[in-house]
């Protein structure tokens, strides 16, 4: 019967796919019907809904509200339609949301064996491979061409459609948003109207001061000087667009309350994501998704355009500026192990779309690069998702120790601080170390407890065992370190922060972290009007670029919230400088 099945099956395929529910009138592959399942998503349960007549997957729905818009959500978006497409459940994940991804095509896989499929049945006659694009060569003439969605691309493209200018933005995932969606905390700016309203004193100074020594010195002081100079217009600029960002705090490296977070303390990536996408669609803007951008065009050594690759089609893109946004080399480790041989094997907490290639396009032009092997690690990252355990985990009151159940530092000092203490520990990890009272004054916890990447146990000594460490150990760790927040004196590392709660609520959790690769502080070099430097020190003619494809704003170290200053302040200045020179 299979292999009969198998036959008409084969047979149908040749003939093409539209005629296959007509041609298997006695055979049937599902009972027909609605059949449901769910699965664990990134967020919460996602929920796949799936509609099948005898021989077709009509339809499959997907409901995944806890989701992350700009990731998860794009899995929700698009796998029904192509499980739809491919015929079966085992369809292409979407790169950077692998856990939503896995648990629709799990969900997908346990509602059509509900309608009794034979899973490996439709994987051997999946449709979608079968199907060779042939893509047609196009050529687009514009003024602009914007490289990359993320944060410094969409602040690019919204100022370039207020000054009505004929441009293009390429965007290679399907996806807006890039590694700005990963950003937290809030935009770093000084002498803004919302710091006057509320009473706090600030200076365009110290702002550049404070970022200065937050990056060893080694910043670019004309590329700081200009962030900080500029923030107050670039909050006032958010405002316009309807991106309000006026709650004001303080944020580690600042001398004063200066990093500003939407109103309800939301993430700032994923709020200024939203907000960009918002306001573009209201423009007409649309993002070319899926378009990478793979060269720049240069005559008489002018930029005059861009190569790119979309789904269906090679662009030749002519056009008398661009501006790289395309972000840094976080996610390309290859990059990372050339510029950084010691981070070879580390993890990264980068969006896929992070790997270098406005870095490697603007070099093959001559560009000039700086500070390109400085490279932030961040010390609490979950290694088998890259999940980054926030900072506030420990901010609030938790410990590191060692594979011996031991504390290793004080576990709140620099990122690259406690990064380099885990690195000397045997096996270059740690553990890191919680209670249930933490856990129920911390919502992000519930996220790492529903992904599983959390050990449990009733005693300390449990949880002791569970990750093979010496109970009598970590019982003694626990025990000297309540000892310490009782005291509020840590002998062993100095540690004076986090030390609010004591760790004495059963059941007690730990995690497995170790570093992982964050933010890249080096890229191409550019000047105050974000007009790229080659080798020569010269500006090359129709190249701008803003965001972490840039450095020099951050030197060796990056402060919180001075990325998104970064983007908001630098896309702003290239979109203006690219289209006075468009203009001219
Ligand atoms: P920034 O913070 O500087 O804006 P992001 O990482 O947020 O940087 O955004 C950079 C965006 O550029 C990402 O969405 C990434 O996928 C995209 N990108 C990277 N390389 C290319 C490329 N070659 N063509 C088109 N888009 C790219």
């Amino acid at each position: 019967m299979k292999k009969l099945l198998s036959l008409i099956l084969a047979m149908t395929l040749l003939i093409g796919a539209s005629a296959m529910a007509e041609a298997l009138p006695a055979e049937t592959l599902f009972t027909p019907g609605t059949y449901e399942a769910e699965a664990q998503g990134f967020g919460g349960m996602v929920q796949v809904t799936v509609t099948v007549a005898e021989n077709e997957i009509t339809d499959v729905t997907i409901v995944g509200e806890m989701e992350t818009p700009a990731l998860g959500g794009v899995a929700v978006g698009t796998m029904g339609e192509a499980i739809v497409k491919a015929q079966t459940p085992h369809v292409d994940g979407v790169s950077g949301a692998t856990v939503t991804s896995a648990a629709i095509i799990a969900a997908a896989t346990e509602a059509l064996e509900a309608a009794g499929a034979d899973i490996a049945l439709l994987d051997e006659y999946r449709r979608d491979e079968s199907e060779d694009v042939v893509k047609e060569e196009k050529t687009i003439e514009t003024e602009i061409v914007i490289i990359g969605a993320g944060g410094a691309g969409m602040t690019a493209a919204i100022m370039a459609q207020q000054a009505g200018k004929d441009f293009v933005i390429l965007e290679k995932m399907p996806y807006v948003g890039g590694n700005t969606t990963k950003a937290t905390g809030g935009m770093n700016a000084a002498e803004t109207l919302y710091q006057k309203e509320q009473g706090v004193e600030d200076s365009v100074e110290l702002f550049a001061q404070d970022t200065m020594v937050g990056g060893h010195n080694i910043n670019d002081p004309d590329l700081v000087n200009t962030l900080a100079a500029k923030s107050a217009e670039a909050i006032d600029w958010l405002d316009s667009i309807g991106a309000d960002l006026p709650k004001i705090s303080f944020s580690g490296g600042a001398s004063t309350n200066r990093i500003h977070a939407p109103a309800d303390g939301s993430a700032v990536g994923n709020y200024l994501v939203d907000k960009f996408s918002e306001k573009l669609k209201e423009l007409g803007v649309e993002v070319m998704l899926n378009t990478k951008a793979t060269e720049l065009m240069v005559e008489n050594g002018q930029v005059v355009g861009v190569k790119a690759e979309g789904p269906d089609a090679y662009y030749t893109i002519k056009s008398k500026a661009v501006i790289l946004a395309s972000g840094g080399f976080g996610a390309n480790l290859e990059m990372i192990a050339d510029y950084r041989p010691d981070l070879q094997g580390t993890v990264t907490t980068n969006a896929p779309g992070a790997t270098g290639d406005g870095i490697v396009m603007a070099q093959a032009v001559g560009a000039a690069l700086v500070d390109i092997e400085q490279i932030q690690l961040h010390p609490t990252v979950e290694q088998s998702t890259s999940m980054l355990i926030t900072e506030s985990v420990r901010g609030d009151g938790a410990i590191l120790v060692n594979q011996n159940g031991e504390r290793f530092t004080n576990e709140l000092l620099t990122r690259d601080a406690v990064s380099a203490a885990e690195l000397a520990q045997e096996g270059q990890y740690a553990y890191i170390i919680f209670d249930q009272h933490l856990r129920d004054n911390l919502k992000a916890i519930e996220k790492y407890v529903t992904n599983g990447l959390t050990v449990q146990g009733d005693t300390i000594e449990a949880l002791a065992e569970q990750l093979n460490i010496p109970p009598e150990t970590l019982a003694k760790t626990l025990a000297d370190w309540n000892e310490a927040v009782a005291t509020q004196n840590d002998a062993q590392f100095g540690r004076t922060t986090g030390m609010n709660e004591n760790l004495t609520v059963a059941p007690y959790y730990a995690i497995q972290v170790a570093p992982g690769i964050h933010h890249t502080m080096g890229g191409v070099k550019i000047n105050t009007s974000a007009e790229v430097i080659n080798t020569e020190g010269n500006a090359i003619p129709g190249l701008f670029a803003a965001g972490e494809v840039t450095g020099g704003v951050h030197g060796g170290n990056r402060l919180g919230g001075n990325a998104v200053a970064d983007i908001v302040i630098f896309g702003r200045i290239a979109a203006e400088s690219a289209v006075e020179f468009v203009s001219k």
